[in-house]
């Protein structure tokens, strides 16, 4: 269970080397320096060292830059130093273009804000119920973070008040033009205060972004990451070949030589995605599908096992995947390579975040090649190509693969709504009441009206049963393996 995944050992690719300035020296306030160093942040990634500075200086920063980066936090930051929570009016606007980015982007953001009681986060996402968002917005919230539809859809029902926004943030601006969110964009932008502070992150630079960045920004400030080797990312990229039959089975190969604890494995349609999960699962390894046709509650399940390790490999499609969260990620496979480069560019910057070395595997068949030499051609970098006799050969039971999960999940039936907080379920599941160790517990997450909380595999019957018959927070709350 404590298996680190292998890197191959030739890797080219050093990790970055970190910043040597701290937090401190960008003058953060104290409670904000605090919570960094309870986060672990030893120090600030690159795009927080430029940023941060400007942004607290009030400044318009037009940042490039993918997730993984620490965006969120390089802007969270300077809008967490200036919130006031007792005015209990939102402040700071966040728009993403996807509803997952936007749950990734509020968990962050409240993971900062822990040192500001009474901070209410809220999440206003499409695809979601839109009466308890309007409820909450009636109760008052400082931050919002939303899709520019969704958005759009509570101004014109007068439920948002913008006259005190005093920042606002496009992430990820390039796909929400990609996405068709131009218009929306504009005519959230015109209902802003004039005076305010903009903040633009996106991961590429076409003429689109420079033109809104022009429009809706006063004297800009850019701030680029790595300028010119931004396509490169500190990933070793391999490709191997195999015939379209052969596919699958290079992937488990890849999977037994690596080992991987999180992967996630990317396929062109969705009707391939049942069929590599089954391949997976019959070989012992544990893998979930993730693609559009699932209910948006399933993909949500699917995402916290994953993030939990109760799902090793998730197998999913672009669509599905979009605005993935994911930390840790040690390998992205392509099983088969996307006709976009810049599909390929966001599928692989999901591996190698905040410094570490990322591995990105493709599989592709030879009537592929044209699409590595577009990919190469877009990044400037060369993939590395490789047989697959460098491979292990296909153990028959792979249970050597450690394809087991560490992790499994239940879920609880209370949440946020229910004042629930992870120290009332790990209270409950360890300590005198519990008697289970902490270290055997894992991630715990807390939703509005539901929670869920990882636990070795070992001792899910003993878990169970504590979180059955003892009590959290003084009641009985439903509790499920969730399948
Ligand atoms: P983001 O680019 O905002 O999606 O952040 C990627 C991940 O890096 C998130 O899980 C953050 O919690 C984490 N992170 C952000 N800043 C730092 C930092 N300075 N040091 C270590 N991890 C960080």
């Amino acid at each position: 269970m404590t298996q680190t995944p292998k890197q191959p050992a030739d890797s080219e690719n050093t990790p970055k080397p970190e910043s040597k300035k701290t937090f401190a020296a960008l003058k953060l306030p104290p409670d904000l320096l605090a919570v960094v160093q309870e986060l672990g942040y030893t120090h600030p990634t690159q795009i927080q060292l430029e940023s941060i500075p400007l942004l607290l200086a009030g400044k318009d920063v037009v940042g490039q830059s993918r997730t993984g980066s620490g965006k969120t936090a390089a802007f969270g930051l300077p809008i967490l130093s200036k919130v006031r929570v007792k005015a209990r009016r939102l402040q700071a606007l966040i728009l993403c273009p996807t509803r997952e980015l936007c749950a990734q982007v509020a968990r962050e953001m409240r993971k900062l804000g822990r040192r500001h009681p009474g901070l209410q986060v809220l999440e206003l996402a499409g695809g979601q119920p839109i009466r308890p968002q309007i409820f909450s917005l009636e109760k008052g919230a400082h931050i919002a973070v939303g899709t520019p539809g969704r958005i759009l859809d509570h101004l014109r029902r007068n439920v948002l008040d913008l006259k005190l926004v005093s920042t606002v943030v496009l992430d990820e601006a390039d796909r929400m033009l990609d996405m068709g969110f131009e218009e929306d964009m504009e005519q959230i932008l015109g209902a802003l205060p004039e005076k305010r502070q903009t903040v633009l992150f996106s991961a590429t630079f076409p003429q689109s972004i420079e033109v809104m960045s022009n429009r809706y920004q006063l004297n800009p400030i850019r701030v680029a990451v790595d300028s010119g080797e931004q396509k490169s990312p500190a990933i070793r990229q391999i490709v191997y070949e195999a015939t379209a039959e052969e596919k699958v089975e290079t992937l488990l190969r890849v999977l037994q030589d690596i080992k991987p604890q999180s992967a996630i494995v990317f396929c062109n349609f969705k009707i391939v995605v049942a069929d590599v999960v089954k391949s997976l699962s019959d070989a012992g390894i544990s893998a979930g599908a993730l693609h559009g046709d699932l209910e948006q509650f399933d993909r949500d399940r699917m995402m916290a096992k994953f993030r939990n390790r109760s799902v090793r490999v998730l197998v999913a499609t672009d669509v599905a995947a979009r605005g993935i969260d994911v930390e840790d990620l040690d390998l992205v496979v392509n099983l088969d390579l996307p006709s976009k480069p810049d599909t390929y560019v966001h599928r692989i910057g999901r591996s190698g975040r905040a410094g570490k070395v990322g591995l990105a595997i493709s599989i592709a068949t030879t009537r592929e090649n044209f699409k590595i030499e577009k990919i190469e051609e877009f990044t400037g970098v060369t993939l590395e190509r490789k047989r697959t006799n460098h491979l292990p050969l296909l153990e028959v039971k792979s249970a050597a693969a450690g394809g087991e999960a560490a992790m499994v999940t239940f879920m609880i039936g209370g949440g946020r709504k229910d004042k629930m907080r992870p120290g009332d379920i790990l209270g409950a599941l360890t300590g005198e009441a519990g008697g289970l160790e902490a270290s055997q517990i894992g991630k715990i997450e807390i939703h509005d009206h539901f929670s869920y909380v990882a636990v070795a595999a070992g001792i899910s019957r003993t878990a169970l049963q504590r979180l059955q018959d003892g009590k959290i927070k003084g009641r009985f709350f439903s509790v499920k393996l969730v399948p």
